[in-house]
This record gives structure tokens, C-alpha cells and sequence, in this order.
């Protein structure tokens, strides 16, 4: 089909760094994977407390050495908008799909009174070419995932996912890399466009199986999920295996902050003591 229109430009402030499920070609994103063992435990916080534990995805879990979402975004922009921008500028490192296909738009002056009716269909577009195109998904698990998974079920814990992938490119992810068994549920960009909703309905997910009172704590790479947990009256585990570093999440005053969930099984791990940053 060919596409409506055609707009093609620049985006800004290209050569940033790449959002880890959005590797481009040959450049996929440098992780920034941490070989340290540095833990700060906020004193009094049990980071084993919570009754269920919301997972981001990309950065957190995984690392996806791929382009498959991020052409499927690319194909998806041209065959609806006849867009030809790249991603590069657009603020992708803790935002949704939906919050960057958003950024994308407004940056080539898209009216939203334009594309926001055509959301279901750009989006189901891009699941669709994920789906396609899901033996090409290169996903490393990142360091520590799977003992700390294996750990958390262990003790019964609840665990879902809490990501701003659309559903099935998130779960295509977590499946690809042998990971889709740990997970009960998962709350996804979609419907829900800032991630603050999307931990909220992770949350009432975890509620609604596990009863009222149930007590979730989320595990992030990025600054969002940070502030998005707080906004939620979650804690939040924030583990340096994406892009951001030990000391840039710290910043942002997690409860927690890990260099990899391996951290989390130290033996010693009640002593941590802040380190010196
Ligand atoms: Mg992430």
C-alpha cells in the first residue's frame, strides 16, 4: 500500500543513545551491563518484603541485540503517515511506544487530531511485523535475571511485567529469551500511553490476583521507572543493566539500586552500606 503522504526531515540530536529494545541495525545499544558489584540499600528497606514484583522489560530482563522493533515502528510510520524520520532524537530511554510514536509525530508536525484516531492501527501494525518477523529477535538476558527470577518463585512471589512495549512485542521479548514461564501477568503501552498508568494497572493486576493488600515493589533500568513507581507509591529496585549507570540511578532515589539482580542474592546484602559516589 502506498502511503497516504509523504514528509520526510531531520530529527534532532541524532547520536544519542539507543533505548536497549530499540537497537538499530548494526548499532545496537551499549550496555552499560556493570561487572561491579555495588548495592545501596536505603536503610530499613527489605527488598524481599514486597508479595509481587513488576518487571520492566527492556533494559531490565533483556537487551534486545536486534532492529526488529525498531523497524517495525520505521515501516509502520511510513506505510501510515509516509514518514521517513528517524528515531534517533526522539526521547526513547524509559518511554512507551505509544509516548514515542507521539514524540515522532509531534516532531514532524503531525496533528494528533491526525494520528490519534489511527493509534489502533499503527500499533496493531507494528505487533503484527514484530510477530513476523519474531525469529530475527536477538535477546540477551541480562545479567542476574534468571538466579533472581528463580529466587523470587522460589519464595512465592507474584510476577508480572510492567513495560511500555505494546503486549505482544513485550511478550514476543520475554518469550524469545525463555522467560515467559516466571510471569503471571503484564500491564503494557497500548491502551495506557505514560508509564505511571501502566505500573498503576500492573499493580491493580497484581492486587486483583493476589487480594487488596498486596504489597509490589518494581524493578526498573531507567529513571522513569523510578519516578513512575514513586508516583505510585511503589519502591522500586532499580538495577544498572540498561543504559543508565549505578550512579545516574541513584540520583533518583530508588530504595534499592543493584548494578545486576545478581546483586540481589549477596550474602552480606542486609551490610550494604551507601557507597561513595
Ligand atoms: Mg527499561
Amino acid at each position: 500500500m502506498e502511503p497516504e503522504k509523504t514528509r520526510t526531515g531531520d530529527s534532532a540530536g541524532a547520536g544519542g543513545r539507543l533505548k536497549s529494545g530499540w537497537a538499530s541495525g548494526g548499532s545496537a545499544s551499549s550496555s552499560t551491563a556493570a561487572t561491579d558489584h555495588r548495592v545501596y540499600l536505603r536503610p530499613g528497606f527489605d527488598w524481599r518484603a514486597a508479595d509481587a514484583y513488576l518487571f520492566d522489560i527492556d533494559g531490565t530482563l533483556l537487551n534486545s541485540r536486534d532492529a526488529v522493533h525498531y523497524h517495525a515502528f520505521h515501516h509502520a510510520v511510513e506505510h501510515f503517515f509516509g514518514l521517513d524520520l528517524r528515531l534517533d532524537g526522539i526521547p526513547v530511554h524509559g518511554n512507551t511506544d505509544i509516548g514515542i510514536l507521539r514524540a515522532y509525530l509531534e516532531a514532524a508536525n503531525v496533528p494528533e487530531s491526525e494520528w490519534q484516531p489511527r493509534v489502533p492501527d499503527v500499533t496493531a501494525f507494528m505487533c503484527a511485523e514484530v510477530t513476523r518477523n519474531a525469529e530475527d529477535l536477538r535477546i540477551e538476558i541480562c545479567p542476574g535475571i534468571l538466579s533472581g527470577l528463580n529466587h523470587l518463585q522460589s519464595q512465592g512471589k507474584l510476577l508480572g511485567v510492567a513495560s511500555g512495549n505494546l503486549e505482544s512485542i513485550g511478550w514476543a521479548k520475554v518469550e524469545k529469551c525463555g522467560l515467559r514461564g516466571y510471569f503471571s501477568f503484564g500491564a503494557f503501552s497500548g491502551e495506557r500511553e505514560k508509564r505511571d498508568d501502566i505500573i498503576a494497572h500492573g499493580i491493580r493486576q497484581a492486587r486483583a490476583l493476589h487480594g487488596p493488600e498486596t504489597c509490589v515493589y518494581v524493578v526498573g533500568d531507567t529513571p522513569a521507572d523510578i519516578a513512575s513507581a514513586h508516583a505510585n507509591n511503589a519502591p522500586v529496585i532499580a538495577a544498572a543493566t540498561g543504559i543508565y549507570s549505578f550512579s545516574e540511578l541513584l540520583d533518583h532515589n530508588p530504595e534499592m539500586c543493584i548494578a545486576c539482580c545478581e546483586d540481589l542474592l549477596q550474602p552480606d546484602l542486609d551490610d550494604a552500606p551507601k557507597p561513595e559516589i
